[in-house]
């Protein structure tokens, strides 16, 4: 198999020829193609498997076909992760399969200034990349809606419950578009993530390496 085969729009497969990928993991065969159909995701995988492309690619291929600009003070897509270091690696891959295509990802973390984020969270964006506690922040200061994202993940939930993060993740959760496609990624499966896997996903596809 290769990514050729899903249709993917050209700046992502330039940008994936450019990064030298031609095979995809087997996390990337399962999961691509169901969320470019618009399906949910329930992923059972580790960091390292490939898991950060597999919803990285699908989501840019989508914001791809948008038409105009993201509204101001709203994003298109959310990225949950339960740490920097995470978030970060997940903005550098999205800014690499992005290629040369116009889009704007937004890195919102504590312990950083808020000052930049606010000021890009203002003209709006297409990829927005948070921690729970930090970005709950800044919706309860109206620096940011939630309200039109159309497209979101919760990677690595398993560590995001762990660290507390429970009630900020559903709260967020709550504010986005009812009609978006969704996924979530954890390591392992304990109750509390069964729990949120029934309000948070919609018939999803299940995806396990
Ligand atoms: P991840 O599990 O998303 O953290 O990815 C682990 C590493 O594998 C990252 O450095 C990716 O850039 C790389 N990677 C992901 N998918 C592929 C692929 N299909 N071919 C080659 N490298 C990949």
């Amino acid at each position: 198999m290769t990514f050729a085969g899903f249709g993917l729009a050209k700046p992502i497969t330039d940008a994936l020829a450019r990064a030298g990928f031609e095979t995809p993991t087997p996390i990337q065969a399962q999961a691509i193609g169901p969320q470019l159909e618009g399906r949910d995701i329930l992923g059972l995988a580790q960091t390292g498997t490939g898991k950060t492309a597999a919803f990285a690619l699908p989501i840019l291929h989508h914001i791809l076909g948008m038409k105009g600009r993201p509204t101001p003070g709203t994003a298109r897509a959310l990225i949950l992760a339960p740490t920097r270091e995470l978030a970060v690696q997940i903005q550098d891959e999205f800014r690499r399969f992005a290629g040369g295509a116009r889009i704007s990802t937004c890195l919102v973390l504590g312990g950083t200034s808020r000052g930049g984020q606010i000021r890009m969270l203002s003209r709006g964006v297409d990829v927005l990349i948070a921690t729970p506690g930090r970005l709950t922040d800044l919706v309860d200061d109206r620096k940011v809606r939630l309200d039109e994202v159309r497209f979101v993940v919760l990677d690595e939930a398993d560590r995001m419950l762990d660290m507390g993060f429970v009630k900020p993740v559903k709260r967020i959760v709550s504010m986005l578009h009812p009609r978006r496609q969704s996924a979530l990624f954890s390591a392992t499966m304990p109750s509390e993530i069964s729990g949120l896997v029934e309000t948070f996903l919609t018939d999803p596809v299940r995806v396990e390496v």
